[in-house]
């Protein structure tokens, strides 16, 4: 079911088919401006962003208080590098501290860079603190997982598609089932430095764990002094109707990542949050990014804090969120296999015999919901937590339009 697209648009995306590397398959819709929840396509059509660039646009689109401080700090400095200090730099890391109740911050820009700043903190601690023998560090991470993209994090990915033919890997990782403790028991060994988790998969389909599980995680990893590290770049700042997605589960991390909607999507920033005990590790000249830190990454990220914050957006993410998900409880749909959810953040799994999450995608862009297949059998629900009840509403409708048909 192809969609009729605008002329304008079909110019577009000629070039982009002959231009840009293919390394991804987007919906045929092309996207010029974006408001709260809602974006608007070169025709002019507007549909409500289901997917808030996975997650990173949790504050909604163009949030004008996070444009202004984007906008004022564009004219006042832009760039100084960590060589010099800069007058945002402080005051955010000291922010950022005090809302996730971690004593320090390490800036970075991408996600990825944020979990290779994980790895190499967790591997550098357990040489210098935990005393394993050099270049022996193992560290556990799971089924399924998405970290990004870099060759060490393709390395430990299961996902073919994402790790095919980067060979060869990093060492120093050893893969278990996600959400089976028994499995993470039998991979421990003096040898592991960290456990590298998401507490809800995001790419994997909205993947929730059983509840013992991170709680099973943490004492595997008090037990062993190990550290226990939560992956929050998707599942954090709010989605899951909390701050982080860990706490939910009575538990806290060792250390954080975190990134998307750190920024609300205005730029790219990410952080690696943890304590003094292990933060020590890094030392002037051990670790560092041209780009982390500077002064736009801190005043746009400062601003998305504040909208977070200010309109309570964690909480709503939890209120709606309830809401929505006992609507799509409700939902009669021959097609689907298993729905699950948390916050703001839904994994709708289709029967393999549907043919796919892939054309209900493009049966919900027409009626002007955007919403992206993961995994195939997958639809993702992830609005930017500024969406109103009556937009959901409206979602809904379409959803079971699409969905309630044989
Ligand atoms: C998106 C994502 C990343 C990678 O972030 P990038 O900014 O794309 O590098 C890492 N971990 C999780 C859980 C993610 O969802």
């Amino acid at each position: 079911m192809n969609a009729p697209v605008s002329a304008a648009a079909t110019d577009l995306i000629a070039l982009e088919e002959r231009y840009a590397a293919h390394n991804y398959h987007p919906l045929d819709v092309v996207l010029t401006r974006g408001e709260g929840p809602w974006v608007w396509d070169v025709a002019g059509k507007r549909y409500l962003d289901c997917l808030a660039a996975y997650s990173a646009v949790n504050q909604g689109h163009n949030h004008p208080r996070i444009i202004a401080a984007l906008v004022e700090q564009a004219k006042l400095l832009g760039l100084t590098s960590r060589a010099f200090r800069n007058d945002k730099f402080g005051p955010f890391c000291k922010k950022l501290s005090e809302l996730s109740g971690y004593e320090r911050v390490l800036m970075m820009n991408s996600g990825a860079e944020a979990v290779e700043t994980a790895i190499k903190a967790a591997r550098k601690w357990g040489y210098e603190v935990k005393g394993v023998p050099a270049n022996t560090a193992k560290i556990i991470v799971c089924e399924g997982n998405f970290h990004g993209r870099t060759t060490t994090i393709v390395g430990m990915s299961t996902d073919p598609g994402a790790r095919d033919n980067y060979g060869p890997f990093t060492p120093g990782f050893e893969v278990v089932a996600y959400g089976d403790l028994a499995a993470a028991t039998a991979a421990f060994d003096e040898h592991v430095v960290a456990v590298l988790v998401e507490p809800v998969q995001g790419e994997g389909g909205i993947i929730i764990p059983p509840k013992d599980y991170l709680p099973g995680l943490r004492a595997l990893c008090d037990k062993h002094d190990a550290l226990l590290i939560c992956d929050e770049i998707q599942s954090g700042l709010g989605r899951c109707g909390s701050l982080f997605a860990h706490t939910l589960a009575g538990v806290r991390a060792d250390a954080v990542t975190i990134g998307k909607a750190l920024s609300g999507g205005l730029y790219p920033v990410s952080a690696f949050l943890a304590d003094d005990r292990v933060m020590k590790v890094f030392t002037p000249g051990s670790h560092g990014s041209t780009f982390g830190g500077n002064p736009i990454a801190c005043a746009v990220a400062n601003a998305a804090l504040d909208v977070l914050v200010d309109e309570k957006l964690v909480e709503r993410s939890a209120e709606l969120g309830a809401w929505m998900k006992a609507q799509l409880d409700d939902m009669a749909s021959p097609h689907i296999k298993e729905l699950r959810g948390i916050g703001l953040w839904y994994g709708i799994e289709l029967h393999p015999e549907a043919g796919g999450a892939r054309k209900f995608c493009e049966a919900l862009e027409q009626r002007g919901v955007l919403c992206k297949e993961t995994h195939q059998h997958t639809i993702r629900l992830a609005p930017p937590l500024v969406v109103e009840r009556a937009d959901l509403e409206w979602a809904l409708v379409q959803l079971r339009e699409v969905l309630g048909t044989a």
